[in-house]
């Protein structure tokens, strides 16, 4: 039985625990309590050293890093991938597929189901499912993915996709035909049942709703809003998605929170609107994440579109300046997003960990610091930098 205690301030779910320590027993969180000057003998102390303890990050939107896409469809690159964004943080991760033809989403299921299976603390975040996100996108907000696989859904199609079971989060376009039963099926799956690149109007929301829908992705980009369905629609004006996540306490949705995409007015709105349980915060980052500037393929290395990275953000190549996923992990976006609301500390870190657990069924095993829950804990310096990560009680390799 190995013992590791971590002392520093803890983050709890609903407040901050200054000298405090978490005992970690067997991979688990055995005990939390104030910091005591005597440990047993033989147990390993590591000290925050005015840091904090943090549970560790959940990210239910990511494509790729280290110069690697999960949409590549090989273990080395699910691997590559998992590793950078254990060093920024996250430990429990959902791949996340793009448009594509079939065998190339089949091939990165089965590629992420290899990993899973014999996944250790050194090969950092851990999957906890597949984020089932291309390719059933509405035509108009296909936003940098290929528009070549992007599709209706197709009922043979997803139900070979959702037989591998690693499938956990699900979304589709709620305007495309077939788009409610779809939801009804993942729904059935008991996915965390979503909307995204669409451009649909609020009875289109209103009917995924009724079939499961409950969150939203990436709020404000790739969505419709009241100005986009004029174009479509015309007058008199339509609410959007915007008004329906807004109106509805039952919806969630997440935020790209690395400071490029959105506001810190937008971050604060989205926060002080839908509050710390509806909202997540995701990196949606592409392979570019830890890589030089320069231009790299979206999705699969094959024939995914290029894009720029700038450094900052991944931009389109058409020069318009659209963008194109982020560039950055996990703990950059729990800076931004603390920066940009000012809310408390555990307030920000919930949005990256518990709520994103809770929202696909996960909580009871991850996503704070509570006991019995799986050890997958961070320290933290005072600035929010990634110090050390621990996946289920053992500390990840650099
Ligand atoms: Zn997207
Ligand atoms: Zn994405």
């Amino acid at each position: 039985m190995t013992t590791t205690v971590i002392r520093g301030t803890l983050v709890l779910p609903d407040r901050l625990l200054e000298k405090g320590q978490l005992v970690i027993r067997n991979g688990r969180i055995a005990a939390i309590e104030k910091a005591r000057a005597a440990v047993p003998k033989g147990v390993e102390v590591l000290d925050a050293e005015g840091g904090y303890v943090a549970p560790g990050y959940i990210d239910l939107h990511v494509h790729g890093g280290d110069g690697a896409d999960f949409m590549d469809g090989t273990a080395d690159s699910v691997l590559t991938a998992c590793r950078a964004h254990g060093r920024h943080g996250t430990t429990t991760i959902f791949p996340t597929t793009t448009t594509g033809t079939p065998e190339q989403i089949a091939a990165m299921l089965r590629a992420c189901q290899e990993v899973q299976k014999s996944q250790s603390a050194s090969d950092g975040a851990r999957i906890g499912g597949v984020h089932f996100y291309g390719p059933y996108f509405a035509p108009d907000k296909v936003g940098c993915h290929s528009p070549d696989g992007q599709r209706s859904p197709d009922v043979e199609e997803y139900h070979q996709h959702f037989e591998t079971g690693i499938i956990r989060i699900a979304t589709c376009a709620a305007e495309l035909p077939g788009a409610v039963e779809f939801y009804r099926f993942a729904r059935k799956k008991k996915c965390l049942v979503t909307c995204g690149h669409s451009n649909s109007t609020w009875p289109e929301m209103e009917a995924g709703f009724k079939a499961g829908v409950r969150h939203v992705d990436h709020f404000w980009c790739a969505m419709s809003s009241v100005s986009s369905l004029k174009k479509r629609c015309g007058t008199p004006m339509q609410a959007s998605m915007e008004e329906f996540v807004l109106a509805m306490p039952e919806m969630s949705t997440e935020v790209i929170a690395d400071g490029y995409h959105l506001s810190s007015e937008l971050l604060r709105f989205a926060y002080q609107m839908k509050g710390s349980a509806r909202l997540c915060l995701v990196t949606d980052s592409s392979r570019a994440m830890d890589m030089p500037e320069g231009q790299y393929r979206f999705g699969p290395e094959r024939d995914g579109p290029w894009f720029i990275n700038d450094g900052q953000v991944g931009r389109t190549i058409d020069g318009s300046g659209a963008l194109a996923s982020s560039v950055a992990g996990m703990d950059q976006m729990v800076r931004v997003m603390a920066a940009a609301t000012k809310a408390p500390l555990w307030d920000v870190i919930r949005m990256a960990t518990l709520t994103p657990a809770e929202r696909v069924g996960i909580s009871k095993d991850v996503g704070s610091l509570e006991k019995g829950k799986r050890a997958d804990v961070l320290i933290l310096s005072k600035r929010l930098q990634v110090r050390e990560v621990i996946v289920g009680g053992t500390a990840m390799p650099w």
